[in-house]
């Protein structure tokens, strides 16, 4: 059964956003002051479809996660046959459901080697909940409790949990929560156009992995549990670490014994041509939280992949009391299983490794001749403008006019394209499915907006 289009009262579901919605993330004055939210209608494809009649160009796939596109009445119809079938079942009391087990092999099948054990969660701020008691506990059972120290990065982004926010490393969101709680470290990010222009890539990689082997000194070795990080950091700005940096963090994690945590919850099902980023930067972690392309934003699952080693250790110790009503939710499970199937049957990953990645690339390349473009990066299908008020110096606008990036990106939507303004950047990733010919829109659109912020 294909979407029945419903006829909505703008003006009157945009009053009762003011009066009763608190949406996520947002100045709630500024909401009202706007007179209610943009409302989404519906979607198809690569494309949104809003309240006011715009179709806007989805350059950031709902919000890093619809990797195969709006509008799968396949998924639709898995989710109404699970649903007839068994809507739910719980995985506490020595139960378990088909979709459930089966999606669990069928992860371990596509992260593979060690990481052959999946635990489920809803959203990537509970997979990162679900990491943070995980690895705590796996250090107890194994006689070392002193290891407690989380070491993370500064601009990362991990959820909005309070163990989420602590992990990450907004400042922002410290701010509010006296956060992060103790025990949790953060160290530069390799954000080499941002802080290491004056040398080489790689030598900038190299010290940005440098301070976290001082901070395990300073902690010391015997109280850190973990580094985790994101193969390239998302709403940090779509940091793309210099080559090496990933196998030197590696190199030091494994000197020190500290286990090794990739956040995948973006980087994750095909978003940088390959199912998983740490597979494309060449490096293997020991645990994997993932989401959102999971189930391509369908229905809200999350997952950590955990190696055996770190199993074997946990069945030692008894019951480990975490787990979340919704873990392993079988609709759940049945959508993210064929979504994963669309993913396969449409090679979505090879497209991204060998066409539409390198695509998307060199499209952006075509903007580094813009007065306001510092730099223009990307892997697989994650993007960034830089954007400068000075070419040479790569200075920024600052001052009175604010950051650069959301200026850009109020006009990029004006144009019909969504993307996402983090301070003087603008980021993109759009659905897996994205053509050729919509890549040249998105570059277009992003040259008109840029023409118009001068
Ligand atoms: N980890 C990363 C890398 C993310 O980008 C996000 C969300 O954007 C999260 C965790 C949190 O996921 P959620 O919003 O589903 O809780």
């Amino acid at each position: 059964m294909t979407a029945v289009r419903k006829n909505y009262d703008i003006p009157a579901l945009r009053r009762l956003d003011v009066a009763h919605h608190l949406p996520a993330q947002q100045d709630y004055k500024l909401i009202e002051d706007m007179g209610g939210s943009r409302i989404v209608t519906h979607a198809e494809g690569c494309y949104i479809h809003d309240g006011d009649g715009n179709r806007i160009l989805d350059g950031m796939a709902g919000l890093w996660c619809v990797n195969i596109g709006y509008g799968r009445d396949e998924l639709a119809d898995v989710a109404a046959e699970q649903m007839r079938e068994l809507p739910f079942y719980n995985t506490f009391f020595k139960t378990a459901t088909p979709p459930t087990i089966e999606l669990a092999a069928k992860i371990a099948g596509l992260t593979g080697g060690k990481l052959q054990h999946v635990f489920f969660n809803a959203s990537g701020s509970e997979a990162n909940d679900t990491v943070f008691r995980m690895v705590r506990h796996y250090w107890k059972v194994k006689g070392e409790p002193a290891r407690k120290v989380f070491i993370s990065r500064w601009n990362a982004y991990h959820g909005s949990t309070v163990a989420g926010v602590s992990l990450g490393g907004m400042k922002a969101m410290h701010a509010q929560g006296d956060l992060p709680f103790p025990g949790i470290e953060h160290v530069r990010q390799p954000y080499w156009f941002g802080e290491g222009r004056d040398m080489e890539p790689r030598e900038f990689g190299k010290l940005c992995a440098q301070a976290i082997e001082d901070r395990i000194l300073e902690v010391g070795p015997e109280n850190v549990a973990a580094f985790i990080g994101e193969p390239v950091q998302g709403a940090g700005g779509v940091i793309i670490p210099p080559e090496g940096y990933w196998q030197e963090v590696e190199r030091i994690c494994r000197k020190y014994g500290i286990l090794l945590v990739a956040d995948e919850v973006i980087c994750g099902f095909g978003r940088t041509g390959e199912w998983f980023g740490h597979q494309t930067l060449g490096f293997t972690p020991d645990l994997v939280p993932m989401a959102k392309g999971l189930s391509s934003g369908y229905l809200p699952i999350s997952a950590v992949a955990v190696s055996s080693d770190v199993v074997e250790v946990l069945k030692t110790g008894g019951d480990f009391v975490h787990g979340f009503t919704y873990s392993g939710h079988p609709v759940c499970a049945a959508v993210a299983l064929r979504n994963i199937e669309i993913i396969e049957r449409e090679n979505l990953v090879g497209k991204v490794r060998d066409d539409v990645g390198p695509y998307l690339n060199a499209a952006l390349k075509s903007l580094d001749d813009h007065p306001l473009v510092g730099e223009t990066r990307s892997i697989g299908l994650l993007g960034a403008v830089e954007i400068v008020a000075d070419k040479k110096t790569a200075a920024r606008f600052g001052g009175k006019e604010g950051n650069a990036g959301p200026v850009v990106r109020d006009f990029c939507i004006e144009n019909g394209l969504m993307v996402r303004g983090i301070r003087d950047t603008i980021v993109m990733s759009p659905p897996l499915i994205i053509s050729r010919q919509q890549i040249d829109d998105l570059v277009d659109i992003i040259r008109r907006s840029l023409d118009s912020a001068m």
